[in-house]
């Protein structure tokens, strides 16, 4: 983000310029009216050049004052959107997992608020602001030139300190807006936990304590804020009126002694009084300072923070493999999150090309740890992942693999949109048939608008089952050789089930299927199972071999069977005693 920060755009320089403009449009006015006012003085008539004199300045001073605006609001929206799609692309280079480590509060609160504050910063007040701090040396310029030399040198000893000061206030305010700007990412952080969960806050009773966390991270933003916003206000305080009164005073002395000594006319001596407040103009600046300048530099820099968060590796251009004719390997593969533990170790596993493999083990095992390292969105950190002639990266990885999690990633557009997120170049006719092929085109027939009927935010016109299917058909247009599927149906209902396992079955054997379950149950849909523990594999081989051999499954499907014909029979039971 430094790079894109660091350099006055050329909306800047032209409000500098305008204003800049502005201030000297004022000074040669103030200079004619001292002029105008000593002609009268003397008893002469005001003539036609002075006349035009005033109106071009005035006329100046129009068009400068009616630009500047003019040019900053366009600029601000240039750069708003700018910035976001900046940071929505960097957010998409750096991978999920980088996003959930950074805080998704954090980010969202950086894309909205800090984009609006750095661009207020750059837009509204660093243009006017440099121009206001030029105009103290420009109306020096115009003293010494028009009005007197040597009460232009004088008052460049007060005029010399506003730099000096508000550079002493900027170091001292540095830290207390930096604290602000983390009581309000963890505020937002806060309120998308808050939306994420009200599912589970309402079934728990929840909302009382999310309510509090609420107030209390809402309580900090305020105490933040009335910390900068009392500080301020003494320093503004102080600023403007040792300022006004040193600057007017020192004016108003030169004014009257260089008058009365004869070195000045009353009309000079009365345009150098008007001039020194003119002068003013940085310190009404310094206000804005604090506000727009300290706050926008803190969001700056946590943009600039967020831009130096690396690009994931699967960003890079892939390879080109044949992950359709030839299986996909697994050597010694390790994965961790955290550099400490291991989540996948020593991982050995070999999945042919059509093949289908189904993932089983306890909660915590490592499964979608492996889901996420096949779909090149966890980098292994040792090992090696090959289709029997060349190794994979993430990159590679990603672009041969399509994935279904537990819960389809739906957005608020039209169906087709949401269908050619992973196919953009699919025609209609190849989303008819997708949708065909997960059971999907009668109910796309019952939409008004075919496909370009929207699903509700998040899909929410969807039942679980349609969304599920839809997340299918979206993967199957991506026609990847590799489908990895996380838990596909384990939010769904038993006849939902039946389905996808059916357009599942269906699918040809150009598919390398490999799924996370742990529904044991429905083990015969896969030619193969890997058991896997504590980020190992325990068990690996094809089902029929596994289903007899000691160990992990077969003991799990003992309980089943046990567990299934309890139930049967209690069921017997219950129906007998009806009966009697
Ligand atoms: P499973 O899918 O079998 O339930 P996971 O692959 O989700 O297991 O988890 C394996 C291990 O990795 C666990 O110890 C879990 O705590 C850890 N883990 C999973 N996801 C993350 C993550 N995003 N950050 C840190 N650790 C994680």
């Amino acid at each position: 983000m430094r790079r894109l920060f660091g350099y006055f755009s050329v909306a800047t320089v032209i409000v500098v310029a305008l204003s800049i403009f502005a201030a000297a449009a004022t000074a040669g006015l103030v200079i004619l009216l001292g002029q105008g006012f000593d002609l009268l003085y003397r008893g002469e008539a005001l003539d036609t050049q002075w006349y035009i004199g005033v109106g071009g300045e005035l006329l100046a001073l129009a068009l400068s004052t009616f630009l500047v605006p003019v040019v900053i609001s366009h600029d601000s929206q240039l750069l708003t959107s700018y910035h976001r799609s900046i940071l929505l692309k960097h957010y998409l280079s750096i991978g999920p997992l980088a996003v959930r480590k950074t805080g998704e509060g954090e980010l969202v609160h950086a894309a909205m608020e800090s984009v609006d504050r750095s661009v207020k910063y750059r837009s509204t007040f660093l243009g006017p602001a440099s121009a206001a701090a030029a105009t103290p040396v420009l109306i020096l310029i115009f003293i010494a030139l028009f009005i007197d030399p040597l009460s232009a040198i004088l008052l460049l000893i007060p005029t010399g300190l506003v730099p000096a000061i508000v550079l002493g206030f900027q170091k001292r305010f540095g830290g207390s807006s930096g604290e602000y700007r983390r009581a309000q990412g963890i505020l937002s952080a806060t309120f998308l936990d808050a939306l994420r969960s009200l599912n589970m806050l309402k079934l728990n009773s929840g909302s009382i304590w999310m309510g509090k966390t609420i107030n209390a991270a809402t309580e900090r933003v305020r105490q933040q804020v009335m910390k900068l916003l009392a500080r301020n206000q003494l320093i503004l305080l102080v600023i403007d009126s040792s300022f006004a009164v040193l600057l007017l005073a020192s004016s108003a002395g030169l004014a009257w002694w260089r008058t009365s000594s004869e070195a000045l006319s009353p009309g000079a001596g009365f345009a150098l009084i008007i001039l020194s407040y003119l002068m003013l103009a940085p310190v009404n600046y310094v206000g804005s300072f604090f506000y727009i300048g300290m706050t926008g530099r803190a969001a700056e820099k946590q943009l600039a923070e967020i831009q130096e968060i690396p690009m994931h590796p699967s960003m890079a251009n892939p390879l080109t493999v044949n992950l359709k004719d030839n299986g996909l390997f697994i050597q010694n593969v390790c994965a961790t999150y955290n550099n400490a533990d291991l989540a996948l170790n020593e991982i050995n596993l070999q999945f042919p090309a059509g093949s289908r493999t189904a993932i089983v083990g306890p909660s915590g095992s490592g499964k979608s740890t492996l889901i996420r390292v096949l779909q090149g969105q966890l980098e292994s950190s040792a090992g090696l992942i090959h289709d029997g002639r060349q190794a994979m990266g993430p990159a590679t990885l990603k672009a041969n693999t399509a994935v279904v999690e537990q819960q389809a990633t739906l957005f608020g557009v039209s169906v087709g949109e949401n269908l050619r997120i992973g196919a953009p170049q699919a025609t209609d006719e190849q989303l008819l048939a997708a949708l065909s092929q997960v059971r999907l085109a009668s109910w796309l027939a019952a939409q008004p608008l075919g496909l370009d009927q929207p699903l509700g935010e998040g899909g929410a016109r969807l039942s679980g089952g349609q969304a599920q299917r839809l997340a299918l058909a979206r993967a199957l247009l991506a026609q990847r050789p590799v489908l990895l599927l996380d838990e596909p149906t384990s939010a769904l209902d038993v006849h939902s089930e039946a389905e996808i396992r059916k357009i599942l079955r269906e699918l040809g054997a150009s598919t390398t299927i490999i799924t996370v379950t742990h529904r044991l149950g429905l083990l015969q849909d896969y030619d193969y199972v890997v058991v896997m523990d504590h980020g190992r594999v325990i068990q690996f081989g094809p089902r029929e071999q596994l289903v007899k051999q000691e160990g992990y499954l077969n003991k799990a499907l003992s309980v089943l069977d046990e567990r299934t014909a309890q139930l049967q029979s209690s069921g017997l039971r219950a129906l007998g005693e009806k009966e009697a």
